[in-house]
């Protein structure tokens, strides 16, 4: 069964114009932390997205702090997110998220585009995911031309800090995902053929402050109260929780001082990785309870900063019809659509949490992702823009009603 207009879909996508719009974003740096650049990239982005119909906005940050070495919070400075409403009252209604930032800071040696050989380039950002923010702008573009595009209202959000958790993105995230009928969000496809990202776990990123009290190591240690001591316990204690649904990994102790002084500060930074919901709230309780016992052991105060940013993002149901679909318009284009689970993580977990069905992997073909070798198939740039295109469509059309 084919459905109506898509053929002129397919045709109606400018595979030139997206490659240029690739190339002119991946030359503006990026790096989350590089706010003045990510102003750039906004305000490019959001002159390309009025193209579409809606208001693009531009939406401050939220607040985000983390720890200092020496236990002190600090306020992390993030750009502002782009968000584009359309159709804002139509009954039915999806979400598309992107982000523009890199994990490329601006004093990264990796800044220029090349050609690896003909149809891959090699670029910061070209596969995520300035292409796919090129992938669903086109797709939009084509689907705003079909019949049935007034049936269907969407939003997009395109923020600046995935790359670093989205904490200043994550609850407009799902202030925006909440009441939506599906959505799409253009990370590279999980492997060059095109293979989608099935099941997630999630991740989480804590640091804990350890106050203890400090002595003289020769004279009087017996007074002193040692942090590190306290912050080594809890790392194999931490390590005690492993179980076939969680990993932990203790990732960086920092604190004490001169050889002859009993430490009275410590940090631990560690992160997890439930695989399931379960185990991601069994955790955070397993956690308060260690922390508990090594403050009486060790009589020490402790002090708990982060958490899980990314719950784990199994797939339902809804969200395997979803994935159908996408299978589906992707056998009437002629390839062959798979999906695998994978460790890593984004912002479909996310919008998975908000109980809303989401294919996270919709952008372009390409790989090396994070690395100097990151490329993209710039053949992918308009294929899977009329990939995005057939299923917005179908989405319109009331195929996951
Ligand atoms: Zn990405």
């Amino acid at each position: 069964m084919k459905p109506q207009n898509s053929d002129q879909i397919d045709a109606r996508i400018d595979a030139g114009a997206m490659l240029d719009q690739v190339r002119s974003w991946c030359e503006i740096n990026t790096g989350t932390a590089n706010v003045d650049g990510l102003a750039k990239q906004a305000e490019v982005l959001a002159e390309a997205f009025s193209a579409l119909p809606g208001e693009v906005e531009l939406i401050d940050p939220a607040p985000v702090t983390a720890i200092a070495a020496d236990g002190s919070e600090f306020e992390k400075a993030h750009g502002q997110h782009l968000v584009l409403r359309v159709r804002p009252t139509a009954n039915r209604r999806i979400l598309l998220t992107g982000h523009m930032d890199t994990v490329f800071p601006a004093d990264h040696h990796f800044q220029k585009l090349t050609w690896l050989e003909e149809g891959v380039l090699n670029g910061p950002g070209v596969a995520d995911m300035k292409g796919g923010i090129a992938v669903m702008l086109h797709a939009l573009k084509a689907f705003e031309e079909t019949a049935s595009a007034g049936s269907l209202g969407y939003d997009v959000l395109l923020n600046s800090d995935e790359e670093t958790g989205s904490l200043a993105s994550a609850d407009l995230i799902a202030k925006m995902a909440r009441g939506k009928l599906a959505a799409l969000t253009y990370e590279p496809a999980a492997l060059p053929d095109g293979t989608l990202a099935h099941a997630r776990g999630g991740t989480g990123n804590y640091s804990i402050t350890f106050t203890g009290k400090s002595a003289h190591a020769g004279r009087n240690p017996h007074e002193g109260r040692n942090a590190i001591v306290a912050a080594a316990d809890l790392i194999l204690k931490l390590k005690g929780l492993e179980r076939e649904d969680i990993t932990i990994n203790p990732a960086k102790l920092e604190g004490g001082g001169p050889n002859n002084v009993v430490p009275d500060h410590a940090v631990l930074r560690f992160n997890i990785r439930p695989k399931s919901t379960e185990a991601m709230e069994g955790f955070d309780k397993d956690l308060n309870g260690l922390l508990n016992v090594i403050e009486r052991e060790h009589e020490i105060s402790t002090h708990r900063h982060g958490g899980v940013t990314r719950p784990p993002k199994p797939v339902d149901e809804k969200a395997q019809k979803l994935f159908d679909l996408v299978r589906e318009c992707g056998a009437e284009l002629g390839h062959d659509i798979k999906w695998q689970s994978t460790g890593g993580v984004c912002d479909g977990n996310n919008i998975a949490a908000c109980g809303v069905p989401v294919v996270d992997t919709m952008g372009v073909r390409g790989g090396s992702i994070h690395s100097a070798d990151e490329f993209l198939i710039t053949d992918s740039l308009a294929e899977r823009a009329a990939l995005s295109a057939r299923v917005i469509e179908r989405l319109s059309q009331g195929a996951l009603n």
